[in-house]
């Protein structure tokens, strides 16, 4: 396991040993936020397995669903994965040192005048509307540039792409050769209900006009659509969610790993008499003398406030010393209380470690009480965790923590689930 910093950032006090000392950088933040490389890549092998022989690409817009998309992009291409897809220029530039042999497309569209950073990049826009394509055209020709795009077609998501009629009347162009088109794709609107006739009518929409695009590879299922099944995963299929462990399968078990743990800090345990309430608005009352457990996360760190409870519903609920506790009262900007009352008498401390996803709490778990969907949660973990990399042979990062402030004496470490692994030396 590796802390997401740069170690020499951190005082490193000759009477601490090394986990000592990761345990009192981490004693810096509020919560600790493990990304599981090893389950991305596990996840990307399963995916790309159900897809065989299509190609298994990764889309890592948003920063890999809030994972970290270069940590994620250099873990899944030493795994073998050859494409990405991002939603900005700004994000492929990010990647592409990640990454500097793998394909990587823009999903977002071509803008007038950014044909310099996509060749500055060597990326390929996702073009979905002629306009952008008779740009892209002006852009390549003037310059020389031939380093591909996609052409993204409508199938009924109504949102990017040329119209079926549009595509075709591309086919000419298409079929006279040299025409700089890598891809073509479509994207589906309701890929994790089964049963859903849509998409049955996008599968022959596409399949269609994929088979008229000739020698151009085609794609047209994200996470969801790969498991329905071969006729939907042409060459190449584009998982997002998947691949940090949302269930792509919401009608049955997920098949993925979860990736993404994150705990808090407890800073205060305090009890309460029945009758009181506890937070903003006084909306939760104790119906027992009550211990609760004040942690270091709130909605400011992506814990969305939808996640509270009151008198009449119950929230969300977290792990503490192993037992599921209900949130008690509103979630708060940065701290948010639980109800440890049935834990045994300090099993719970301050300073010790809470669960909000991991343990069995999973990320859709959460969406369900955040009134949202996994991916949400995903991207909207916050940026004040410490963050962690487990596995991917990753040893190095960006998330640089603020030096601490000296201690005034020796912290003893969390109770991390799992040992923290020594700091990696210096090559
Ligand atoms: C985001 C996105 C994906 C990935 O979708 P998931 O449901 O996360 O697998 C695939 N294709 C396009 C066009 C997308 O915008």
């Amino acid at each position: 396991m590796t802390m997401a910093s740069d170690t020499k950032m951190i005082p490193q006090s000759g009477l601490l040993s090394a986990e000592a000392n990761q345990a009192a950088a981490l004693a810096a933040y509020g919560g600790v936020l493990t990304v599981d490389l090893d389950a991305i890549i596990a996840n990307w092998r399963k995916l790309e397995k159900t897809a065989v022989p299509a190609e298994c690409s990764a889309v890592i817009k948003a920063d890999a669903y809030g994972c970290g998309a270069e940590q994620v992009s250099r873990a899944l291409s030493k795994a073998g994965c050859k494409t990405f897809f991002v939603a900005t220029i700004e994000e492929a530039r990010k990647v592409r040192g990640a990454v500097p042999d793998a394909a990587i497309y823009v999903l977002g569209g071509y803008f007038q005048n950014t044909g310099e950073h996509y060749a500055s990049i060597n990326c390929r826009p996702v073009i979905g509307d002629l306009n952008e394509l008779a740009e892209w055209d002006v852009f390549c020709r003037r310059t020389g540039w031939n380093g591909g795009a996609a052409i993204h077609v409508d199938t009924g998501m109504n949102r990017l792409g040329l119209t079926l009629a549009e595509a075709q009347a591309i086919i000419p162009r298409i079929n006279a050769g040299d025409h700089g088109i890598t891809l073509v794709m479509s994207h589906l609107v309701s890929a994790e209900q089964l049963n859903n006739p849509v998409n049955a009518k996008q599968l022959a929409a596409f399949r269609s006009i994929a088979s008229e695009f000739s020698g151009v590879p085609a794609a047209l299922a994200n996470s969801s659509g790969i498991f329905l099944g071969a006729p939907f995963q042409f060459d190449l299929v584009r998982p997002g969610a998947a691949l940090y462990g949302v269930n792509p399968t919401p009608e049955a078990d997920n098949p993925m790993q979860p990736v993404v743990d994150l705990k808090a800090r407890i800073v205060q345990i305090r009890n309460v008499e029945r009758g009181e309430t506890v937070g903003y608005g006084g909306t939760w009352t104790a119906r027992r003398p009550t211990r609760l457990a004040i942690i270091a996360v709130g909605y400011a760190d992506g814990y969305f406030r939808a996640a509270s409870s009151n008198d009449g519903t119950r929230g969300a609920e977290v792990i503490a010393a192993g037992k599921r506790c209900p949130v008690a009262g509103r979630v708060s900007m940065d701290l948010i209380a639980i109800d440890i009352t049935d834990l045994p008498p300090n099993a719970a401390r301050r300073g010790h470690l809470v669960t909000l996803i991991g343990e069995g709490i999973t990320v859709d778990e959460l969406a369900h009480h955040f009134g949202t969907i996994g991916y949400e949660v995903l991207t909207s973990l916050g940026h004040r965790y410490a963050r962690i990399y487990k596995g991917g042979n990753v040893v190095e990062s960006l998330t640089k923590p603020e030096p601490l402030p000296a201690a005034d004496q020796p912290l003893a470490p969390p109770p991390l689930d799992k040992p923290v692994s020594p700091p990696p030396l210096p090559t």
